[in-house]
C-alpha cells in the first residue's frame, strides 16, 4: 500500500512561563492508504499535539512531515491550507459546529468559505447526509440535535471535499456509549467504503480497537 503520511523525528516544545517543555521528542510514523489508526496515551502526553502537527495546525520544533510525498511542514500558510482543504478533514470532541447555521449549511461551510457553490456539491452533500443518517434533519439547527447527531454533522463536514485523511481528536469523548459506538461504526464504514485514512485519538480501549493499528504515545515517543 502507498504511504500517504510520513513523519520523521518530530519534536514539539512549548514555552510555558518561560520554561520550555518538550512534549514530543522524536516521533517516527508512516501511515498508508486506507489505514485506520488509533492513538492512545495518558492525558497531556501530546496526542492532540501530534494530530495538530500532522494537520498543519501547529508547527514542529524539529523534524519533518510529508503528505503525499509533499514536504508539508515547510510549506507556507497558503500552500498548507490548500493541502488541508483537499486532503484533510478534522473532527473535534466538541463538534465545533456553527450554531446559527443548519445541518446542511454546516456541512457545506468549508466549500462556501472557499468561494465554492452549493450547486456543484449537491451530489456529495446528498451522499453524505445519507451516510451519516441525517437526511431528514438537513434543515435543523445544532441545538435541535443530540450530541451523536452533532458529531455526525461534523463528520460529514470533514468529508465534504472528499479528503484522503480524517484526523479525529477524541471524537466520542463527549458522548454516551451507545452514541459513541454508532460514531465508531460510522468511521469504520467511511474507512471501508470511501477508503479514507482515519487517525483518531481515544481514551477508550473498545473504540481504539476499531483501528487496524494502535499507537501509544508515552514520554514524547511512540512506545
Ligand atoms: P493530550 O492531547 O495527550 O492530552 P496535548 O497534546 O493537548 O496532550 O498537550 C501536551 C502537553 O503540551 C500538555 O502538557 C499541554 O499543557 C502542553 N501544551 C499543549 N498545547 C500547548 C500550547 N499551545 N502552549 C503551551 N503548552 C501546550
Ligand atoms: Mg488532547
Amino acid at each position: 500500500m502507498e504511504t500517504i503520511i510520513k513523519v520523521n523525528n518530530l519534536h514539539k516544545s512549548y514555552n510555558s512561563n518561560h520554561i520550555p517543555t518538550d512534549v514530543l521528542k522524536g516521533i517516527d510514523l508512516e501511515i498508508k492508504a486506507g489505514e485506520f489508526v488509533s492513538i492512545m496515551g495518558p492525558s497531556g502526553s501530546g496526542k492532540s499535539t501530534l494530530l495538530y502537527l500532522i494537520g498543519g495546525l501547529e508547527t514542529p520544533s524539529e523534524g519533518n512531515i510529508y503528505i503525499n510525498d509533499q514536504h508539508f511542514n515547510i510549506m507556507n500558510d497558503r500552500e498548507q491550507s490548500k493541502i488541508r482543504q483537499h486532503s484533510i478533514g478534522f473532527v473535534f470532541q466538541f463538534y465545533n459546529l456553527v450554531q446559527h447555521l443548519t445541518v446542511e449549511e454546516n456541512i457545506l461551510l468549508p466549500v462556501l468559505l472557499n468561494g465554492g457553490k452549493k450547486k456543484q456539491y449537491i451530489t456529495q452533500l446528498e451522499m453524505l447526509l445519507e451516510k451519516v443518517g441525517l437526511t431528514d434533519k438537513r434543515n435543523s439547527y445544532p441545538r435541535e440535535l443530540s450530541g451523536g447527531q452533532q458529531q455526525r454533522v461534523s463528520i460529514a463536514r470533514a468529508l465534504i471535499n472528499s479528503p484522503k485523511i480524517i484526523l479525529a481528536d477524541e471524537p466520542i469523548g463527549n458522548l454516551d456509549s451507545k452514541s459513541g459506538t454508532e460514531i465508531m461504526e460510522l468511521f469504520r464504514d467511511i474507512n471501508q467504503t470511501l477508503n479514507t485514512i482515519i487517525i483518531q485519538v481515544t481514551h477508550n480501549e473498545k473504540s481504539a480497537e476499531y483501528g487496524n493499528r494502535i499507537l501509544h504515545v508515552q514520554d514524547g515517543k511512540i512506545a
